[in-house]
């Protein structure tokens, strides 16, 4: 169902899972419902469904108008295959969702990436429902949230994908001109072009605990430059240290939190 918002389901998973951090096995009912694991704290990454399910209020969501646009074809070998399995894995046209919908009542335009979908890489769709997100915030006069996670740019797409580093950023700075008022939610991955064009550019920037933000990898990093990096490279704890975040917000409290920054600095409809 390309062209669509149709929404993802989780991806197949047993009644048990063992955890990717600690190992231990849990009943789906013990990672429920915020899909933390119960002995080692360690969040799953959700799906754009459940990331929706945990923050918005029931029944408030509606998908943006669609774009008339696919993905940018640079001859990459089974892209096309890549791309239709990633849709029918998560029930997604694109690595993004994007919608208005009430937080705790306060309405807003909303785009929640999908590390599920080719790890959320921003390509040309992506990086145009993003640049929608801040049109339409700026048309209906509404805040922006946007929720990240994201490996960085899609490599198959080319100058098309990084070209969307700067599109998202100047759509960002069209709706900042018009005094739109911005909240980024940054999950793990946030990583590469993501990072390095609109995921660090809000009003407010929240992150969930251990999500792991930054440009190039860790593994990469080491191996370049020769260097041992410390445990809490790139981690958010690390990026609040250094004062590129204004919080790091348990996945329990992020709807609450969410609500009361827009109560604070939105307009309210
Ligand atoms: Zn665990």
């Amino acid at each position: 169902m390309k062209g669509s918002d149709r929404m993802g389901h989780m991806p197949a998973a047993g009644t048990w899972q063992a955890c990717p951090q600690c190992g231990e096995h849990h009943h789906r009912l013990e990672w429920a419902p915020w899909q933390i694991c119960p002995s080692c704290g360690y969040y799953q990454r959700l799906t754009a469904q459940q990331r929706l399910t945990q923050l918005v209020d029931q029944g408030t969501f509606q998908p943006l108008p669609d774009l008339a646009m696919t993905a940018a074809t640079t001859g990459f070998p089974d892209y096309a295959a890549k791309l239709a399995t990633a849709q029918t894995k998560t029930g997604l046209a694109e690595a993004i969702v994007v919608g208005q919908a009430a937080i705790d009542q306060q309405v807003c335009v909303i785009g929640i990436m999908d590390s599920h979908f080719m790890m959320g890489s921003l390509n040309q769709v992506v990086g145009q429902k993003i640049c929608q997100l801040f049109e339409v915030g700026s048309q209906r006069q509404l805040p922006v949230v946007l929720v990240t996670a994201s490996g960085g740019a899609r490599m198959q797409e080319g100058l098309a994908a990084l070209t969307q580093m700067s599109l998202t950023l100047a759509a960002k700075s069209a709706f900042d001109a018009q005094g739109g008022f911005s909240i980024n939610v940054l999950t793990d991955p946030t990583m590469g072009g993501v990072t390095a064009s609109f995921a660090l550019q809000a009003d407010i920037l929240l992150a969930e605990p251990a999500a792991t933000i930054g440009f190039a990898g860790r593994r990469v990093i080491e191996q370049t430059d020769q260097v041992q990096l410390p445990a809490d490279f790139q981690s958010a704890e690390q990026l609040l240290t250094r004062g590129m975040l204004d919080a790091v917000v348990p996945r329990a409290q992020l709807k609450a939190q969410l609500a009361q920054l827009l109560r604070l600095g939105g307009k309210s409809a």
